[in-house]
């Protein structure tokens, strides 16, 4: 037959069976490093599990100082500085040391657990003005509780350092940032007020917390407004901080005078203000002149950028289930526009005023725990024989000249007069 002959002769030809193994072999090398391919992608999909957490996330920042704690043989550290003056001058500064941007390795649970830190070149989270970032944990397996736990863990660890902390938040760019340290939380009955306040106010904000349904049964915005005002340096902003530290909640602080917030960034903040949070606008008045003497003085009447229609829009807000308390303060109630603190707006209007009798004689055995109730109520009378109102600040003021001897501050009152 002719063809088997000519097939036969190609089978004996040594250059012709060179060329097809050559093409067999090359063949066979480009199946493999697909099917290669193919396993590896196989094998990552079932026996891999991959996280990603990108530098958005709340949990990104609680991840990084767990990795640190648990990654101690990471070699490649970057610095993180946190910087913090409080009220008496005194600063503090504080390094966090976090795994730096490239891979890691640590065990976990019996797993080993590849951290990937990635930086994307060129891009820029534009509200904080720090690079875009994300951090991917690989472990082998497909347990992805394990991620789950190591998530709650860091989350865990990051909360016990605010325990027993009030949190506060400032506006930054578009969205909320921690401010300073946490600080300690201050006990709610060492600020003291008139009788029976402290009581009232905490006895309305736990209930309103305490019965989202009751809103929503009715279709009513689920949210509360307070109003503290009275002249300077009576514990309007002491109680507030004190009353975040009982119900556990943060403070979330927002100056209306910033030059730089918009009606849109206010609005955007308050929808956005974390969780379990009390929003503080502290100072109203300062913020905004009164309608009718703008419109007397044809005077442009905003100090800065929110408008006083965006400030009423942002506290009617859109229905939401989300909870939102809002304290306002301010030295100035009669400078507040009545639409300001109609009620929906503001619910509670509290005065926080001069130091009554009751609460010269509390403060007083408060400094001076050891000295007799007849003391305390003497100094109170002698307070009153002054004739002059008295704000707690200068009583406190008082005391701390007087450290040590409260038969002194029985007896200098007059210090005391203006
Ligand atoms: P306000 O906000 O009314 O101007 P602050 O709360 O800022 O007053 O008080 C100023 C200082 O005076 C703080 O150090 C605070 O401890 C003290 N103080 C004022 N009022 C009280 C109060 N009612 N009880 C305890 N401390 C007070």
């Amino acid at each position: 037959m002719p063809e088997s002959g000519l097939l036969a002769s190609l089978a004996d030809n040594p250059y012709f069976s060179a060329g097809f193994g050559l093409v067999g072999v090359g063949t066979a090398l480009a199946v493999l490093r697909k099917g290669g391919q193919f396993a590896f992608i196989a094998f990552r999909r079932h026996a891999m599990i991959t996280l990603e957490v990108p530098s958005k996330d709340r949990s990104f920042q609680w991840l990084l100082q767990w990795i640190t704690l648990n990654a101690r043989k990471a070699q490649h550290l970057s610095v993180e500085t946190t910087f913090h003056q409080n009220d008496t001058g005194k600063i503090n500064t504080k390094f966090d040391f976090i795994p730096s941007p490239g891979t890691h390795f640590f065990s976990y649970k019996n797993h080993w657990i590849r951290v990937e830190r990635s930086r994307e070149k060129g891009m820029l989270d534009l509200h904080t003005g720090t690079p875009w970032e994300t951090v991917t944990l690989t472990s082998l397996g497909w347990r992805r509780e394990l991620f789950f736990e190591i998530l709650a863990e860091a989350q865990k660890m990051a909360l016990s350092r605010e325990e027993g902390k009030t949190v506060m938040y400032i506006p930054m760019g578009a969205e909320w940032r921690q401010f300073g340290f946490p600080r300690r939380r201050r006990p709610l009955d060492s600020v003291i007020l008139a009788n029976g306040v402290t009581e009232k106010i905490l006895a309305d904000i736990k209930d309103f917390i305490h019965s989202p349904k009751w809103y929503m049964d009715r279709g009513i915005p689920y949210r509360r407004g307070y109003l503290l005002y009275g002249p300077p340096g009576c514990g309007k902003t002491s109680f507030i901080q004190a009353l975040a530290g009982e119900l556990e909640y943060s403070i979330c602080v927002m100056n209306l005078s910033d030059r730089s917030l918009s009606d849109d960034r206010l609005n955007h903040l308050m929808s956005i203000a974390p969780q379990q949070s009390i929003i503080l606008l502290e100072d109203i008045d300062a913020a905004f002149v009164k309608r009718e003497e703008d419109e007397q003085g044809g005077q442009n009447m905003y100090l800065n950028r929110v408008t006083f229609s965006g400030l009423l829009n942002t506290l009617d807000g859109v229905a939401s289930t989300e909870e939102r308390i809002v304290f306002m303060t301010t030295n100035y109630l009669n400078r507040l526009d009545p639409a300001l603190i109609r009620p929906g707006r503001v619910d509670i209007k509290q005065e926080i005023g001069y130091a009554e009798a009751d609460q010269i004689e509390r403060m007083f055995r408060r400094f001076y725990p050891q000295e007799s109730d007849r003391n305390a109520r003497q100094f109170a009378r002698n307070v009153s024989n002054l004739g002059e109102l008295k704000s707690i600040a200068q009583i406190q003021g008082y005391f701390m000249l007087h450290k040590n001897s409260p038969q002194a501050a029985l007896e200098n009152v007059n210090f005391l007069k203006e």
